[in-house]
């Protein structure tokens, strides 16, 4: 597989990131940085494991710092949940999904974009009202990966939310499934189209029979709620045939692709439609 990117994120000095002073004050020069375009999207594809199409793409966002170069979201996603400017950033990239998505359809490439949406954001309701604003009256095709699932509360709070994006066309899926302490109990509360089985359960697939048997019986499970499977983190061949043996419907990892710039996003359709 082409790498057409190197996606990996530099690190300047990661004790300053344990200051919480520093903290904050990187978090006051985001908006400027959304403004500025210091921050982009990548996109990463997922992949059929029926027919090797791709399904969407996920957004993830970079942030290139003009002093501190560059920022990787593990690190500053977190700090944007705490000090509320996930919303601020969230909004962003719907808007600039939305944007990318009808450059790619005027190229003839039509996907499904998917976006990043903690479980905080899913039961705010100025959010709720802002994205449904920005969703409507436009014919865009996007899917929310709820992530942070485990700090919803309110259940009922988060179905009514599910149930009005989907109203508003957009697909849910449930991310990082099986990491930490998510629990069943998700599936019960959170009535998805999509299931992304998080990357801890899928590296280790070819030594483990108990992964294995996890993942048949989380697929079967997924399967019968009506849901897609997803396998995230999918880095070998090796990996890929089994998950897809497993009845995985959808691959996405490095051995698919890295997450790309948008510009090298068009590259990869190229190269692929060429084959
Ligand atoms: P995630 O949603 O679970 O995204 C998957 C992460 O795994 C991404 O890291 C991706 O680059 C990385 N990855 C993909 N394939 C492979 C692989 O084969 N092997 C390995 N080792 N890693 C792989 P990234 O981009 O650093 O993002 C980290 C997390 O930050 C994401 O986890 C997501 O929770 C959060 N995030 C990223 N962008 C956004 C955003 O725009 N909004 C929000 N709310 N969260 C975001
Ligand atoms: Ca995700
Ligand atoms: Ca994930
Ligand atoms: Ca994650």
């Amino acid at each position: 597989q082409a790498d057409l990117s190197d996606d990996r994120t530099v690190l300047y000095d990661e004790a300053s990131f344990v200051d919480p002073d520093n903290n904050l004050a990187l978090m006051s020069e985001l908006r400027d940085a959304l403004r500025r375009s210091d921050v982009s999207l990548h996109y990463q594809p997922k992949r059929k494991t029926s027919d090797g199409s791709t399904a969407s793409v996920e957004a993830l966002c970079r942030w290139h710092h003009p002093v501190r170069g560059r920022i990787g979201p593990d690190l500053f996603i977190p700090i944007a949940e705490q000090t509320g400017q996930i919303r601020v950033l969230t909004e962003w990239s719907i808007v600039k999904a939305i944007e990318d998505q009808a450059a790619l359809r005027a190229q003839g490439v039509h996907l499904a974009i998917a976006l990043n949406v903690s479980g905080r954001l899913l039961v705010d309701e100025a959010f709720q009202a802002r994205a449904l604003q920005l969703i409507e009256g436009c014919d865009a095709d996007l899917i929310f990966e709820i992530t942070e699932t485990a700090v919803i509360e309110n259940p009922k709070i988060a179905a009514q939310a599910i149930a009005a994006y989907r109203a508003a066309g957009v697909r849910i899926s449930i991310d990082d499934y099986g990491a930490g302490l998510s629990s069943l109990s998700y599936l019960k509360m959170l009535n998805a189209d999509e299931l992304k089985i998080d990357r801890s359960l899928i590296h280790d697939v070819v030594n483990s029979e108990r992964d294995r048997l996890i993942i048949s019986s989380t697929v079967d499970l997924a399967h019968g709620l009506g849901m897609t499977v997803v396998a995230e983190g999918v880095e070998t061949e090796d990996v890929f045939d089994v998950l897809a043996g497993l009845g995985c419907d959808t691959i996405q990892g490095y051995w698919v692709s890295r997450p790309l710039p948008f510009n090298d996003l068009m590259r990869f359709f190229d190269n692929r439609h060429s084959e």
